[in-house]
């Protein structure tokens, strides 16, 4: 009895002096965690047009995929021994909002590439406020499946059942060709098998366009072939009120490497050189003009503008601001 009493005592003893440690004020229980993220899109205004960054995911690319000289590709492992995060990257798709037409630019990889990694497309565009059902037209920089992953379910159905795609011939021809998918080497092979799949329902409801390079497919929108990685890579260029902004699919895949190194390029290439020289063409206009650029695979939101340096390019990622209440001279600049 004594002994119970006594350890009653403690007990308040203890109680009092935990209250006295924790300053005095009442227990409270912790803040639980969260675990959730902020939905997946960021706007951006370009003149009249809103651009829409949706994240369909984030992975890292794989040393392996980059091919370089020796003596570069030396600096590239000692630059990721130092940083682990070197070659982070994201699969982003841009959504425009023209005021008379909604249009995808690519749309990520659903999931067809990555491994469960990515396809939060759909996700990101309803938490944009938009539905599946709304966009008009997607363009396409390139058959790849990290980029039209996004149009099709597994099961073979279109995931933009009202979308009109767009696509450079050259591009469609190669990828849906059986003949062409048949030469090509081993490992390029699930990249037409995807294509094929992806393209198929669009093709049989009539809704898959190409386009041979020139002729005017949105108002306001320029067509920049890009050639290289791919035999039909194109380019988007968007202008409204003297701003513009470019939708470069895969003209760089590795930031941290490929804007020091223009001349790095990567295993996804169908033609490397080719790939290299449109960097080295392309890379110096953008650093010199005031163009935004959408890259789907730089961290996202993937929007920036380059900047010469040294013998590359820094990316300098555009302010996180609302474009709609700014009015301040702040704003004018770049
Ligand atoms: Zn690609």
């Amino acid at each position: 009895m004594l002994k119970r009493t006594s350890m009653r005592f403690v007990g308040v003893l203890l109680a009092a002096l935990a209250s006295v440690v924790g300053g005095l004020t009442p227990a409270r229980a912790a803040a639980p965690q969260h675990q959730d993220q902020v939905p997946g899109f960021f706007r951006l205004k370009v003149g009249d047009l809103e651009v829409t960054s949706l994240y369909d995911g984030a992975a890292v690319f794989d040393l392996h995929w980059l091919k370089a000289e020796t003596a570069t590709m030396d600096g590239v492992v000692k630059a990721l021994n130092e940083d682990p995060h070197l070659l982070d990257v994201s699969d982003t798709a841009f959504l425009v909002n023209t005021g008379k037409q909604l249009i995808l630019v690519d749309a990520g990889s659903g999931t067809w590439f990555g491994g469960g990694a990515f396809g939060h497309l759909v996700e990101s565009l309803r938490s944009a406020g938009y539905t599946p059902e709304e966009v008009d037209l997607v363009l396409v920089t390139h058959l790849h499946s990290d980029h039209i992953g996004g149009l099709t379910t597994r099961d073979g159905k279109r995931v933009f059942p009202n979308a009109e795609i767009y696509v450079a011939k050259s591009e469609s021809d190669f990828w849906l060709s059986r003949e062409t998918a048949a030469k090509a080497p081993k490992e390029v092979q699930p990249f037409f098998e995807s294509a094929q799949a992806i393209a198929a329902p669009y093709i049989k409801a009539g809704k898959w366009h190409t386009f041979n390079g020139s002729e005017p497919i949105v108002d306001g929108v320029q067509l920049v072939s890009l050639s290289g990685h791919t035999p039909g890579h194109t380019g988007y260029e968007f202008s409204s009120k003297e701003q513009k902004i470019l939708f470069w699919g895969d003209t760089i895949h590795a930031h941290n490497v490929q804007l020091q190194h223009p001349e790095v390029t990567v295993v996804f290439d169908i033609d490397p050189t080719a790939a290299a020289a449109t960097r080295k063409q392309l890379l110096p206009k953008l650093a010199h003009e005031d163009v935004v650029i959408a890259s789907p695979h730089m961290l996202f939101p993937g929007l920036g503008r380059l900047h010469e340096e040294g013998n590359g390019y820094t990316w300098a990622p555009v302010r996180f601001t609302d474009p709609w209440v700014e009015h301040a001279s702040s704003s004018q600049q770049h």
